[in-house]
């Protein structure tokens, strides 16, 4: 038997999720702390003997098979490279990228699957559960399978859950049962049906590491932009245009309003009070702030409306990328093409996040959404003013850096409190880290790819109750007194 501890990892995981077990379940199992199973399915730690014998025990498997030579195709491994930013930048409606755009493809995919039906009943588990009623997904469903009914269920107490968005799609002719799937929606409106593989996407990039593409881009004497147009070939300018013209959209229509959010916590709109309003004592910083924080809370709001936005790289953290280029077009006149060339040095930035940790709050918490959407925004602004790549690494290591360990816990699991005013803030960061890079980034000492792989090991440590359950945090805050 040869052993091949490099396959061990991606088969620890594939046991464990096929007995639906989670990394909790398998850590309490070995009396192993949570961050040890982490590192040994990333290849990062490897099993003591007694360990292996006791995950072999747990996964109902040998020791011998468990780290046997690869010889098959059946252990998903880590496809190499990532995905186009189409999927990464979706133009769709609100509030939740995870809980309605994804359960919004799923239903669509399933009704198309299944012509015969008459009714169909859905189980919602996780975080689709625990906060569906706020993020809407209910109302999405029904709408995407109407005029045919639809019975939906929150189921809030199953546990050990393959992935913390689940849910169960069942097609009926009457009583007959035609057809089941399992969806899991994993973040930013994509999704995957069980069975399917991790990385069964088409990967167009060939790289996945920010140090890869910027070694690249060096030795090609290409700026960041130019990589991501000549991956994507033609047509991905218009693309870039059409996903700018929905984010200049969404801040415009956001000023236009005034009123209640939907759902309940009787939240003022106040993105055009806020663009309206004259400070005391303006100075040039205190309008900059006050327009900035606008263009946030109004896309923020059109996002709780269940109106159009664009995911960047979700639809919670949609208001802080448009917000910082649509300053800076207002204040500075960049062109079009000058903003295309910064979303794609941004969505790049998402891209690398996307594919080596996560955008998902019930994955990751904020620090996944708000915190990307901060990294995208200090990178494309980098862009714009022309900084090196180095300093465009530095702005987004700074901005992500500086999210690490934030909580996703949204009120009543609408995506409002703290979610909207969080995006003016997160705004605001990613312009502070642009600065500070300019001025450093000679002396820093970490880079974006390990930072990136810090959130996802930040966000795996994190309770369930701060990966969007609406079980902790500022979601335990009652309002109303
Ligand atoms: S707290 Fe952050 S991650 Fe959670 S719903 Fe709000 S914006 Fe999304």
């Amino acid at each position: 038997m040869t052993f091949d501890l490099s396959c061990a990892g991606a088969r620890i995981k594939a046991l464990r999720l096929a007995r639906s077990l989670t990394e909790e379940d398998l850590a309490k199992k070995l009396g192993i702390p949570h961050c040890d199973i982490v590192a040994m399915e990333d290849g990062a730690g490897m099993p003591t003997l007694e360990q292996a014998l006791a995950l072999a025990s747990a996964l109902d498997t040998t020791v011998d098979e468990l780290f046997r030579k690869q010889d098959d195709a059946t252990v998903p491994q880590k496809q190499p490279g990532m995905e186009s930013l189409t999927e990464l930048y979706k133009i769709g409606s609100g509030p939740s990228s995870s809980h309605t755009m994804g359960p919004e493809k799923a239903c669509n995919l399933f009704r198309n699957q299944t012509p015969e039906a008459n009714r169909y009943e859905v189980i919602l588990y996780g975080s689709l559960a625990k906060t569906g009623k706020g993020h809407c997904t209910d109302q999405v469903i029904e709408k995407t399978l109407s005029p045919l009914p639809c019975k939906i269920i929150f189921d809030t107490a199953t546990e050990n859950l393959p992935h913390p968005n689940t849910m169960d799609l069942m097609a009926y002719n009457n009583e007959t049962l035609l057809k089941k799937a399992r969806v899991f929606s994993v973040g930013g409106g994509a999704i995957r049906f069980e069975g399917e593989a991790e990385g069964e996407q088409k990967h167009i990039y060939a790289l996945d590491t920010f140090n890869d593409i910027a070694r690249y881009c060096k030795k090609e004497g290409l700026r960041l932009w130019e990589y991501v147009y000549n991956t994507e070939g033609s047509g991905f300018r218009d693309y870039l245009s059409t996903v700018w013209r929905a984010m200049r959209q969404a801040v415009a229509a956001g000023l236009e309003e005034e009123g209640i959010l939907p759902g309940g916590l009787n939240v003022h709109k106040k993105a055009r009070h806020l663009f309206n309003l004259q400070h005391v004592d303006e100075t040039a910083e205190t309008k900059a702030n006050r327009l900035i924080a606008a263009y946030a809370f109004a896309v923020g709001e059109q996002n709780a409306c269940g109106c159009r936005i664009v995911t960047a790289p979700t639809c919670g953290a949609a208001g802080v990328l448009p917000e910082v280029l649509y300053y800076q077009q207002k204040k500075n006149g960049y062109t079009d093409d000058e903003i295309c060339r910064a979303l794609a040095t941004g969505g790049l930035i998402g891209n690398l996040i996307k594919t080596n940790a996560s955008i998902s709050g019930a994955e990751c918490g904020c620090q996944a959404e708000v915190g990307s959407a901060c990294a995208m925004a200090a990178a494309a602004l980098a862009e714009l003013f022309d900084l090196s790549i180095d300093k465009i690494e530095y702005s987004a290591e700074i901005a992500i850096e500086h999210h690490l360990g934030l909580t996703c816990d949204p009120i009543c699991g609408l995506v409002q409190i703290p979610c909207i005013e969080r995006n003016a803030v997160a705004a605001m960061r990613a312009i502070n880290a642009v600065n500070l890079s300019s001025f450093l980034s000679d002396t820093r000492k970490i880079s974006l790819d390990k930072v990136i792989l810090t959130m996802r090991d930040t966000g795996r440590d994190l309770s369930h109750r701060y990966r969007e359950t609406s079980e902790g945090g500022l979601a335990k805050l009652s309002i109303y007194e």
